[in-house]
């Protein structure tokens, strides 16, 4: 096959990325060969042109549908193609959710070698309103050829900004930021030259704007990312604070009476000088009212600050730490440990229904925030310990453990001390169902064996999934 040939191919799967995945016979005499292809759904027969070839596989570009999928549609959102945000809004919600279930099964099956899988599988929890439902947007914000400012999400994969007016999975009220900062970014780079940042040069003031609601109690953060100390002068300080109000108030009169009414409650600035693809530095401070808000999960109270982590789908954050409730099977007389635990959502969660829960996290910033979160919600049956769960000295016997890695999923060492701990249990909430897989293959060898799997769809038009796996010690 060369670059440039014309195929026709039927798209038969999703690639983890969300590219199409079809096969077409080489002309020149190859064989099967693979191709990716982007903006495609399972089920249409689409004409490509192959734009980069390897030996047995190849990217091809999307010249034509010639019949469209049954489950193709059209995207909510105009940006959906070009954005690196919604890699499937082209496919029915109930495809990408059939999608994600078998990616699951399928690792679990293939890489974790975990027999009749299905059987142990619950019907998928998908969203019941796919849209809106992020309570954190991180817009970057640069100028196009023209000069003029844009303010949106990075194409995929690259770094050239698409410029949004509206996100159809973000909450409403980003729309109205985005317009409003947008004004007081032109007028400022306007006045001073330099108020936008430059990725290239690495000169200019403002890089980000990051937001947070929360969604049960309303409250607004909005955290502008500097390349530099501080605004040029007051006025412009002032400038933004009204941008802001002016965005809530525009906000609150356009919604649904139904709707939350959101109260700015924090207004902050976090210092980024570094020439880097990390979105927030080290440090920062409050422009207006506090450093935090405040949100709920179920019962416990959260206070969040700019770079706490804090999962993004509220709704269904509270089914997937129900489900590992549930899996945990907790009767009040259990001792818990909770490694990778974040700012102690998980563990606070747990503590009601447990003795004792011990919470790792190698992020001290985050363990100082899981101390609090203890506090305001009056829960001592709590302790938290700063440092690396593989290394943690185990100053309690395990009856249950909960783990949440990162997507790279569990070191080795830490599965190997958890099988020393000697669990009843093991309740593990994954991000990425091929490492999931990898850790559950490893466990099996020391006794541990899947008893049930749930995927909570936390990302509705996005390629990821989470995953909740019960593992019982029943081998050994
Ligand atoms: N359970 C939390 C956080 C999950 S994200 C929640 O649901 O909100 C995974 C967390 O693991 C992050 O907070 C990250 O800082 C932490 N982490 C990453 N590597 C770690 C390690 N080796 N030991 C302990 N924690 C780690």
């Amino acid at each position: 096959m060369n670059k440039n040939e014309i195929y026709e191919v039927l798209i038969e799967d999703i690639s983890n990325d969300g590219e199409g995945i079809g096969h077409f016979e080489d002309k020149n005499g190859s064989g099967k060969i693979v191709v990716f292809v982007k903006d495609t759904a399972v089920g249409d027969y689409v004409k490509i042109k192959l734009i980069k070839c390897k030996k047995k596989y190849a990217f091809g570009k999307l010249i034509e549908i010639i019949t469209p999928s049954l489950y193709r549609v059209a995207p909510v959102c105009e940006k959906a193609a070009s954005c690196g945000g919604c890699a499937m809004m082209h496919m029915s919600y109930e495809k990408q959710l059939e999608y994600k279930f078998n990616k699951v099964k399928n690792c679990l099956s293939r890489i974790g070698g975990v027999k009749d899988v299905e059987k142990l599988m619950e019907p998928i929890y998908g969203m019941k309103e796919p849209y809106h439902y992020r309570n954190k947007m991180q817009f970057p914000v640069g100028l196009d050829k023209e000069g003029n400012v844009t303010i949106g999400f990075y194409a995929g994969r690259t770094h050239s900004i698409i410029d949004l007016k509206s996100c159809a999975i973000a909450h409403p009220v980003n729309d109205f930021i985005v317009k409003n900062l947008r004004q007081w970014l032109g007028k400022w780079q306007e006045k001073t030259g330099t108020f936008i940042y430059n990725e290239t040069t690495n000169k200019g003031l403002v890089r980000h704007i990051l937001t947070r609601v929360g969604f049960t109690t309303g409250e607004l953060m909005v955290c502008i990312v500097i390349n530099g100390k501080k605004y040029p002068d007051e006025a412009c300080e002032k400038e933004l604070i009204e941008a802001v109000e002016k965005s809530v108030n525009e906000y609150n009169n356009s919604k649904n009476k139904a709707d939350l009414t959101i109260s700015l409650e924090s207004l902050c600035y976090n210092i980024n000088t570094e020439n880097t693809n990390k979105i927030l530095g080290k440090k920062g401070g409050v422009t207006y009212k506090n450093g935090f808000i405040s949100d709920y999960i179920g019962d416990v109270k959260f206070n969040i600050s700019p770079m706490s982590f804090y999962q993004v789908n509220p709704a269904q954050t509270k089914v997937l730490y129900d489900k590992a409730l549930e899996y945990a099977e907790l009767s009040k007389d259990e001792v818990v440990w909770d490694m990778y635990c974040g700012i102690g959502t998980i563990s606070l969660f747990l503590a009601k229904n447990a003795k004792k829960v011990y919470g790792v996290e190698i992020v001290p910033q985050a363990i100082e925030d899981a101390e609090v979160n203890a506090k305001i919600n009056n829960i001592d049956n709590v302790e938290f310990i700063c440092g690396k769960a593989e290394d943690v000295k185990i100053k309690e016997a395990a009856d249950i453990v909960v783990v949440d890695p990162p997507r790279k999923g569990c070191d080795s060492a830490l599965l190997d001390t958890i099988s020393n701990m000697n669990p009843k249990r093991l309740v593990y909430v994954s991000c990425d169902p091929a490492t999931l897989a990898r850790d559950v293959a490893y466990l099996r060898d020391k006794g541990f064996n899947v008893q049930k799997v749930s995927v909570v769809d936390q990302f509705g038009h996005s390629t990821h999934v989470e995953t909740v796996v019960a593992l019982h010690r029943t081998g050994m």
